[in-house]
C-alpha cells in the first residue's frame, strides 16, 4: 500500500506548476496530526493564466463533437478505476476517512465520469411546430462558457468529479479551487483527465486563500457560471459576488437532516441503517442524519438500541482496515463536537453514547447520541457536521412533520416506517430536496441532488447536473 504523499501543485493550461504567491497552506493528516505537505497558493498571475487558459480552451472544447468529449471522460473513468486502490490511501491520509470509503469514492468518481460521458450524448434539443410555413423553430442546448467551481474537503473526489463531469460533458471549461486541506484527491482526477486527452486549459486547478481566489475568479468577465459546495455563509457571499456579474450559480450548502422514526418502523433494520448513515464519513456529510424525531411508542427502545450499537463501532486511523470510522477531517470539527455536545448536555440533554474524545492524539470523536435535547440547544439548529445524533420525541404525524420542517435548511429528510400511507405523507410533506424512506441514499449519480431554503439552489446529478452548465438557445429559421 502506497502512503507516499507528494507535494500538491496547481494545474494551469495543461501544466503542473508551483504557485507564484510564495506562501503555502499546510496539509495535515487528521489521524496523526502530522504535516503531509505544503500547498502552494496562487498569485494573481496564476489565476489570470488559469482564466485565460479556460477561455482559450472553451473555443476548442465546445466545438468538439459530444462523442469526443464523452470519449475523454470515459478514458479518464477507466484510468481512475485502475488507480483507485493506489489512490485510496492518499485520500485517507489527507481527509481521515476509512480506506474502504476512500477507494469507493474514487470508484464513484469514475462512475460519475462514465455517467456524464453518456449524458453528453443525450444533450438533446427540440424542434417545435413553427408559426410560419416552411420555418423551423428549435431549441439548441449550448454550453454556458468557462465555469468557476469551489469544492470542500468532506468528499474530496466525489464532489469535484460531479462538477468536472457535468461541466466538461456540457462543453464548458473549468477553473476549480478544491479545498486546500485535501488537494491530492482532486489532483488525481485532473491527472486522469489529462492522461485521457483533455485539451490543455479545459480544466485548471488552483489553490490559495479561498476568499481572495473566489473574489478574483468570480469577478472575471471570462467566467459565465459559478458552482459551489460548502457552508451556507460562504455560499451567500459567493452568490452576492456572482449577482454583481449576473452569473448563474449552483449552491450546494449545509443541511440539518431530520429523521422521523415511526412506531411501526422495523427496528432492527432502522438501527442498522442509522449506524451506517451516521458513521459515513464520520458524519461530515451535508445530508447526514442529525435530528432523530422518534414516535412515543418506539422512542425508548430505539434510543437504547441505537446507543448500544454506536458503542460497538470501531473508531481509529482510517488506514487500519479494522476501523469502521476514521478521524474528523480537521480540528475545527473536533472543536465543534466539544462545543455542541457540552451545550446540549448543559441544557438538559441526556448522554446515551460517546460524547468525549477517545484518543489523546488525532481528531477522533466517537459516534455520539444525546436524548431529550431541548430545541434551544445549539446543536438543534447549528449543523453539527460530525458524528452527533440528537433525539427528541413526537406523538402525532403532524407534530413530527412540524418539528422536521422547523429549520431554515432543506437538503435531505428521512423517515422510517412500514406504512405505505405514512411513506406517502412524508414524501409529500417533508421540505427537502431529497427524501429517504427507510434509506439515507438520497444522493445518486443519476438523480438530481440539491437543496431548498438555506440549503441552496440548483442541482447536480442526473440530467439536471448537465443542464446546469447549458442554456437553451432558441433558433427561429425562416425559409
Ligand atoms: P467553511 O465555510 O470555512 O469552508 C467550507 C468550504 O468552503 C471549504 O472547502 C473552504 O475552502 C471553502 N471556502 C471558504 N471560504 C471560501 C470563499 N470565500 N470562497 C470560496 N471558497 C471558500 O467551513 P469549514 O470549517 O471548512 O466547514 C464547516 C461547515 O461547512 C460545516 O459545518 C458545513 O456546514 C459546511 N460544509 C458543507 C459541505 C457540503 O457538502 N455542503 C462541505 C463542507 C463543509
Amino acid at each position: 500500500m502506497s502512503t507516499h504523499y507528494t507535494r500538491p501543485l496547481m494545474f494551469i493550461a495543461g501544466e503542473w506548476r508551483e504557485g507564484g504567491d510564495g506562501t503555502c497552506t499546510e496539509v495535515r493528516d487528521p489521524a496523526t496530526e502530522q504535516t503531509l505537505a505544503q500547498v502552494p497558493r496562487a498569485s494573481r498571475t496564476d489565476l489570470d493564466d488559469a482564466l485565460e487558459a479556460s477561455a482559450a480552451a472553451f473555443e476548442i472544447w465546445r466545438r468538439k463533437p459530444a462523442v469526443d468529449r464523452a470519449g475523454v471522460l470515459q478514458r479518464a473513468a477507466n484510468l481512475l478505476r485502475e488507480r483507485a486502490v493506489a489512490l485510496g490511501p492518499l485520500m485517507t491520509l489527507e481527509q481521515g476517512k476509512t480506506l474502504a470509503e476512500s477507494t469507493f469514492e474514487f470508484m464513484h468518481a469514475a462512475e460519475t465520469f462514465d455517467w456524464y460521458a453518456a449524458e453528453a450524448l443525450r444533450a438533446n434539443g427540440r424542434l417545435m411546430p413553427a408559426r410560419l410555413p416552411g420555418a423551423r423553430q428549435m431549441v439548441l442546448p449550448q454550453p454556458l462558457g468557462p465555469v468557476v467551481a469551489f469544492t470542500p474537503w468532506n468528499f474530496p473526489a466525489a464532489l469535484p468529479a460531479r462538477k468536472m463531469a457535468g461541466a466538461l460533458a456540457a462543453g464548458c471549461t473549468v477553473v476549480m479551487k478544491p479545498s486546500e486541506e485535501t488537494p491530492a484527491s482532486a489532483i488525481a482526477l485532473a491527472q486522469a483527465l489529462a492522461d485521457a486527452g483533455l485539451p490543455p486549459g479545459a480544466l485548471n486547478l488552483v489553490f490559495g486563500v479561498p476568499a481572495e481566489v473566489s473574489t478574483h475568479l468570480i469577478r472575471s468577465d471570462i467566467i459565465r457560471k459559478v458552482t459551489f459546495t460548502g457552508s451556507t455563509p460562504v455560499g451567500r457571499q459567493l452568490a452576492r459576488l456572482a449577482a454583481d456579474g449576473v452569473k448563474p450559480c449552483t449552491l450546494e450548502l449545509g443541511g440539518h437532516a431530520p429523521v422521523l422514526v415511526f412506531d411501526d418502523a422495523d427496528l432492527d433494520r432502522t438501527v442498522a441503517t442509522c449506524i451506517q448513515g451516521k458513521s459515513r464519513n464520520a458524519g461530515q456529510v451535508c445530508t447526514s442524519p442529525t435530528r432523530f424525531i422518534v414516535q412515543q411508542g418506539i422512542h425508548d427502545e430505539f434510543v437504547r438500541r441505537y446507543g448500544e450499537a454506536m458503542e460497538q463501532l470501531a473508531v481509529g486511523p482510517g488506514l487500519d482496515p479494522a476501523n469502521q470510522m476514521g478521524a474528523l477531517a480537521n480540528t475545527r470539527r473536533l472543536q465543534a463536537m466539544e462545543e455542541l455536545v457540552g451545550d446540549a448536555l448543559a441544557q438538559g440533554g441526556r448522554l446515551v453514547a460517546g460524547g468525549r474524545r477517545t484518543q489523546p492524539r488525532g481528531n477522533f470523536w466517537p459516534l455520539s447520541l444525546i436524548a431529550d435535547v431541548p430545541d434551544s440547544a445549539k446543536a438543534m439548529h447549528v449543523e453539527p457536521f460530525g458524528p452527533l445524533a440528537l433525539v427528541s420525541r413526537f406523538s402525532k404525524l403532524e407534530d413530527g412533520l412540524a418539528e422536521a420542517n422547523r429549520l431554515p435548511y432543506g437538503l435531505a429528510a428521512y423517515a422510517f416506517t412500514q406504512s405505505a400511507a405514512t411513506a406517502v405523507a412524508v414524501g409529500d410533506e417533508l421540505q427537502a430536496g431529497g427524501v429517504g424512506i427507510n434509506s439515507f441514499a438520497v444522493s445518486q449519480i443519476e438523480a438530481p441532488f440539491g437543496g431548498i431554503k438555506s440549503s441552496g439552489y440548483g442541482n447536480e446529478g442526473g440530467r439536471e447536473g448537465l443542464e446546469a452548465f447549458m442554456h437553451p438557445k432558441f433558433i427561429h429559421h425562416a425559409t
